[in-house]
């Protein structure tokens, strides 16, 4: 059985990105996970801090373990946009693969300071587990949106600059870096997402030195994905996409037979949606044909 650890390096060095899929609920985990041994992938499953709270903290720990073990597959759990040191400890101590302490709208001396703390308590309690830090703000909120919200830059002044990178990095030793490079969270309703600054992707990969993760990567578009890739992004956060495929069969599983009261019948095709985004999302992001 690989780590987290080794499994990201297999895709920096293979030029490919893993997956990585938010769930609130059993639908969502068993559809990302089938999508993913269907294919063959290795994934890792993302709770924030309201997502893990309505699934159970120890919960969450105890279903996606469930799976690496009866399968004996590469599924990982992270504590998605942890906002406090106290919540990384408790992801930390609850056996959870890898924490995100998301300090972006802190200043960077704070962020900086808080991430480190982090690091040094995570390291501490499980030498194994992957640290991520954040730098720039790319909005805060996996919703459909009318416009790019407020706050988010979209030129190059406004996103991560590749010196910050380096000194984030350097000073707070994290595993893995997440930086603003023109990503926001969420899904414009009526275009797709910005695109990407696939150069600067490049420059801040260098100047990290650790492998990249791109959030907010629902709505960009497949081009842009492989480019992002290549420069250097090797985990690709989704979950608007996720979010979206939920509602909309839900909503169709219920107008379709109005008498059907048994929650796994009318959730059966919420899981079966669920696992085609994800599907499709893998494939491109492996380069699978
Ligand atoms: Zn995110």
């Amino acid at each position: 059985m690989f780590s987290l650890r080794e499994i990201i390096k297999e895709a920096e060095e293979k030029k490919v990105a893993i997956g990585h899929f938010n769930i609130s609920n059993i639908e969502g985990l068993n559809g990302i996970f089938n999508a993913a041994k269907a294919l063959n992938l290795p994934v890792i499953i993302g709770v924030s801090e309201g997502e893990r709270d309505f699934i159970g903290v120890k919960q969450s720990v105890a279903l996606v373990r469930s799976l690496r073990e009866e399968f004996n597959y590469p599924i990982f759990l992270n504590a998605d946009h942890t906002h406090s040191f106290e919540r990384i400890k408790e992801a930390v101590d609850t056996g959870f693969d890898a924490v995100i302490f998301d300090g972006v709208k802190l200043p960077i001396e704070e962020n900086i300071r808080i991430t480190k703390q982090c690091v040094e308590y995570a390291k501490n309690i499980n030498p194994g587990i992957l640290i991520e830090g954040e730098l720039g703000y790319i909005g805060d909120s996996s919703k459909m949106l009318e416009k790019i919200p407020e706050g988010i830059g979209v030129g190059k002044e406004s996103f991560t600059k590749p010196e910050d990178a380096g000194r984030f990095v350097k000073e707070t030793g994290v595993d893995l870096f997440a930086p603003s490079v023109g990503n926001l969270h969420g899904m414009l309703k009526h275009s797709p997402n910005p695109s990407l600054d696939i150069d600067l992707i490049r420059e801040i990969r260098k100047s990290a030195g650790v492998p990249l993760v791109l959030h907010g990567g629902s709505g960009i578009t497949d081009d842009n994905f492989k480019e992002a890739i290549g420069a250097g992004i090797s985990i690709i956060h989704i979950n608007t996409e996720i979010r979206l495929a939920f509602r909309k069969a839900a909503q169709l599983s219920l107008q379709e037979d109005t008498e059907e009261i048994a929650p796994y019948k009318i959730m059966k095709n919420v899981m079966l949606a669920i696992e085609k985004v994800v599907e499709e999302r893998l494939k491109l992001f492996n380069f699978v044909k």
